[in-house]
């Protein structure tokens, strides 16, 4: 059992509709959300859709207009910020310049305990757990971005919080660093037990870190499950949009059994697709598929239930993949994706090319709204 199916298992956090208004402005929307002890778990949305409040209200600089914030079963609401088992790791990172990094990690623990040994001992094993025991004595300034990014996740840390609120933790780093430090974050949860909760805007690395994603819009949870099933079942058009490229086609249904037909433009054939969902005679539903479930191929493919025709209008070559823009006879614009097993120039798929595309009845979902 994953804990958040597991029926015994408690949740470290309960959002219980919470509602939290600016003036009149509505920020977070009747909310109820469950995240379990030591969970990665990623808050995922447009600006604005109110991740930075989820968060600030768990912090405790924020308190919620209506509804209550459990943590361990406890209203956190009369906690102040600093008394509650819960830290926060900001984008800038907040260190402080004059002091080394094993002053920074050990500043919090400073103002808390007057035992010396037992915070140098804590100090240590977090250097040793962010791989910073060799830049111990230096500055702020005399390490690199990635290492003062391990300073701020040390002393994050260091006071051993329950839930470790992660704002755009790697904001600041380059693309290769980024994916590294991906990896190390993940470990360093893994190996503290620490919850995290992250909010960031590259939907790529929510993926990548994430026990569970919640996508957000308009301060309402649209969908709340693992990156797989939010990749390959999406719950709704938003999310399938949001989260990866998609070809999104609008339809009418005609469904027996677990069998739907969409008819969707003048002159194609319908879609044929499977689905669990139930969706009325000429209902109008949404089939999403991903590009990689495409195939493209310059000869006509009749082994795959559905096959539509057109012509290749750009070709974006990503060394591993290229996605290829296919525009259909009916003037809609479908993407395929395929990867580049051989070389480009031997893969026999051009510009302007006449191309078939074909796809399963299980590759796409199909979606009411
Ligand atoms: P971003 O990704 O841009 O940081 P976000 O999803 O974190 O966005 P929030 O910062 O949570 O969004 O803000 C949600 C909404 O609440 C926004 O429309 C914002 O303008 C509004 N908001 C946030 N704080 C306040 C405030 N103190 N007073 C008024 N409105 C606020």
């Amino acid at each position: 059992f994953a804990p958040w199916d597991d029926p015994d298992e408690k949740p470290l956090i309960q959002f219980r509709n919470v509602t939290k208004r600016f003036g009149d402005f509505t920020a977070i929307d009747d909310l109820t959300l469950d995240i379990y002890a030591q969970e990665f778990f990623a808050l995922l949305g447009p600006s604005g859709c109110g991740k930075t409040t989820m968060m600030r209200m768990l912090a405790g600089f924020e308190t919620p207009t209506e509804g209550n914030i459990l943590l361990s079963g406890q209203d956190i609401a009369p906690i102040p910020p600093n008394k509650r088992a819960v830290n926060m790791m900001f984008q800038s990172y907040a260190l402080f310049p004059h002091l080394s990094v094993r002053d920074n990690i050990a500043f919090g623990l400073r103002r808390e305990s007057k035992d010396k040994a037992k915070i140098d001992e804590r100090v240590e094993e977090m250097l040793r757990l962010t791989r910073l025991t060799k830049f111990a004595g230096r500055k702020p300034h005399q390490i690199s971005g990635g290492q003062r990014q391990r300073v701020a996740l040390a002393r994050s840390l260091a006071k051993a919080p329950k839930l470790l609120l992660l704002d755009e933790p790697l904001g600041a780093l380059d693309r290769k660093l980024r994916e590294e430090t991906q990896f190390e974050l993940m470990d360093i949860q893994e190996k503290t037990g620490t919850t995290f909760v992250i909010v960031t805007h590259d939907q790529e690395e929510a993926m990548t870190v994430a026990s569970r994603v919640a996508v957000m819009d308009e301060g309402k949870l649209i969908q709340v499950a693992t990156p797989d099933v939010i990749y390959e079942a999406p719950n709704s058009v938003y999310v399938a949009d949001f989260i990866g490229d998609v070809n999104i086609v609008e339809g009418r249904a005609s469904q027996t059994g677990d069998k739907v037909d969409v008819a969707w433009a003048e002159g194609q054939p319908p879609i044929h697709a499977t689905t669990q969902k139930s969706f009325d005679r000429d209902a109008q539903c949404y089939f999403a598929i991903r590009p990689e479930k495409v195939h493209i191929s310059k000869e006509r493919d009749d082994s795959r239930p559905n096959v539509l025709q057109g012509k290749v209008i750009d070709i974006a070559y990503l060394g591993n993949i290229s996605t290829y823009h296919v525009r259909l006879a009916d003037g809609t614009m479908m993407k395929a994706q395929s990867a580049n097993t051989r070389r480009l120039a031997n893969r026999g798929i051009t510009w302007e090319d006449e191309v078939w595309l074909s796809f399963t009845d299980t590759a796409g979902v199909m979606l009411a709204r």
